[in-house]
């Protein structure tokens, strides 16, 4: 059976692609704390909820969004739970994704080094289609910014990843993070 790379096996009962309903994984990496876990709460739940952590152990959360050309994107998200510190597993994590969110925390510079780790590590062992995102979040945070937007569109484009900012907490972008990323994944192919 040919499959996109990082697509999940979304074949339908006749065992043939269905291009009109894609089933992606899509993982998150950045330093604990950057709000991984409540960006996804917000675009899963609509709700800012920090006491309600996806559990160790939780496998991930799906979602279903649908794009203006009527094709569907299922996502299911992979929140590293804790587990950024033990690398070793990364490549494990990141296996079979189509989609790595790299978060930063916009008010905090070494969380934006460790976002280019990953971006690296991403290079050195992801799928070489995966499609990648920049997230600065925590943009509500205005007056403790220490990382300008430019040094991230500028990140961003040099390692040809989607960029933008959200911010969790009045889910400024959320949504449209999770649009443009889909609007980006490759589609498979549509003739035999
Ligand atoms: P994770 O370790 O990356 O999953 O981070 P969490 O989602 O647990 O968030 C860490 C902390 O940052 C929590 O205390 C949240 O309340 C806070 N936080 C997350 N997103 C935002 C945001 O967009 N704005 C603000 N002001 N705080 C946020």
């Amino acid at each position: 059976r040919t499959q996109g790379p990082g697509l999940l096996n979304n074949s339908d009962s006749s065992g043939a692609l269905d291009p009109k309903n894609l089933k992606v994984k899509l993982v998150l990496l950045g330093d604990s704390g950057v709000g991984k876990s409540c960006i996804v709460l917000r675009f899963v739940r609509g709700q800012f909820d920090p006491s309600s952590k996806v559990t160790v152990g939780a496998s991930f959360l799906s979602q279903t969004i649908a794009l203006q050309d009527s094709t569907t994107v299922k996502f299911e998200i992979w929140d590293t739970a804790g587990q950024e510190r033990y690398a070793a597993l990364a490549p494990l994590y990141y296996r079979g994704a189509a989609i790595a969110v790299v978060v930063y925390d916009i008010t905090n510079p070494d969380s934006f080094n460790k976002a280019q780790y990953w971006v690296k590590e991403l290079q050195k062992h992801g799928s070489p289609d995966i499609v990648m995102a920049l997230v600065g979040n925590k943009a509500d945070l205005h007056e403790k910014r220490e990382i300008q937007v430019q040094e991230g569109i500028d990140y961003a484009e040099k390692n040809g990843m989607f960029f933008i900012e959200t911010s969790a907490k009045t889910a400024d972008n959320i949504n449209q993070l999770f649009e443009e990323i889909a609007k980006r994944l490759p589609r498979p192919s549509t003739s035999s």
